[in-house]
């Protein structure tokens, strides 16, 4: 039997970042002082042992990387309003139940524009009930002390502590402590823009360009983020059975990617020209 190779290709912006520390938390349960990074399923790998050719197998803790969309949405939001286009508020509602007023100047209520004229951060990313375009993706992080481990493109290796502090002293005396984990290194993440236009590639890039904090305590230092290189490619994901000793067949992965160069720098002369007009 002939298979069909079966295809899948994509559209993605890659954007490469260091921290030199983020916390990315879980909120905290009331009265406990310990913060969380959301953790994920145990990462097994083999490292060389003592320099010998014999092998050991090893596990690491895998953890989301929390609230890159967000930033990105409210970095994208912040472009449009010093561009003079009004766009989605992040909430739905114009006042609070105390009746202070919600929206600030320059936004329109969140999805209130889909039946109108849909503004162009509502066509990206979208409303409750309505999909946007984009789907922003990070590899998981982990620590891994093996210097020859056997590390997978499907993870991205940091380093992960936590931070032990007091935080509230009285009369010289510790009364309240705290525990938050954090990571710090290099790390990359994704925006899947396979179905934008090039008007908004070109604002998800100049978003992605600012991208500059993650995460809680920024106004403490924390949370620092520098874009080092951002990079547009068509992914092609190529799938074929191959059948195993068992009867099973081994469905196969073959990725490839080619740069986008030219679409990367027309789309973003679109996007300038775009808000000129
Ligand atoms: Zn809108």
């Amino acid at each position: 039997m002939k298979t069909r190779k079966m295809n899948q290709h994509a559209i993605i912006l890659k954007v490469y970042c260091y921290t030199p520390i983020c916390k990315p938390l879980n909120g905290s349960l009331p009265r406990s002082n310990a913060s969380h990074m959301l953790r994920l399923n145990q990462y097994s790998y083999k490292y060389n042992f003592n320099g010998k050719k014999e092998k050991k197998e090893a596990s690491s803790v895998l953890y989301f990387i929390k609230g890159i969309k967000g930033v990105l949405r409210h970095k994208i939001a912040n472009i449009c309003m010093s561009a003079g286009l009004d766009v989605c508020h992040s909430t739905d509602k114009e006042v609070d139940k105390h009746g202070n007023r919600l929206l600030p100047e320059g936004y329109h209520l969140l999805g209130s524009c889909v039946e109108k004229k849909e503004c162009v951060l509502h066509q990206i990313f979208g409303s409750k009930g309505h999909e946007g375009i984009i789907v922003v993706q990070a590899n998981p992080i982990t620590s891994i002390p093996h210097k020859t481990a056997e590390i997978s493109g499907r993870i991205q290796q940091v380093h992960i502590a936590s931070e032990n502090r007091v935080n509230l002293t009285y009369n010289g005396k510790s009364v309240q402590d705290f525990s938050e984990r954090y990571f710090s290194g290099n790390f990359h993440f994704e925006i899947d823009v396979t179905s934008c236009t090039p008007l908004q590639l070109g604002l998800i890039i100049e978003g992605a360009m600012n991208f500059d904090r993650l995460g809680r305590g920024y106004n403490t230092g924390y949370g620092h983020v520098q874009v080092n290189k951002i990079q547009l490619l068509k992914r092609t994901v190529t799938r074929t059975p191959v059948m195993d000793e068992n009867g099973c067949f081994i469905v196969q992965n073959q990725i490839t990617e080619e740069s986008r160069n030219k679409h990367f720098q027309n789309a973003l002369e679109v996007w300038q020209n775009g808000i000129n007009t």
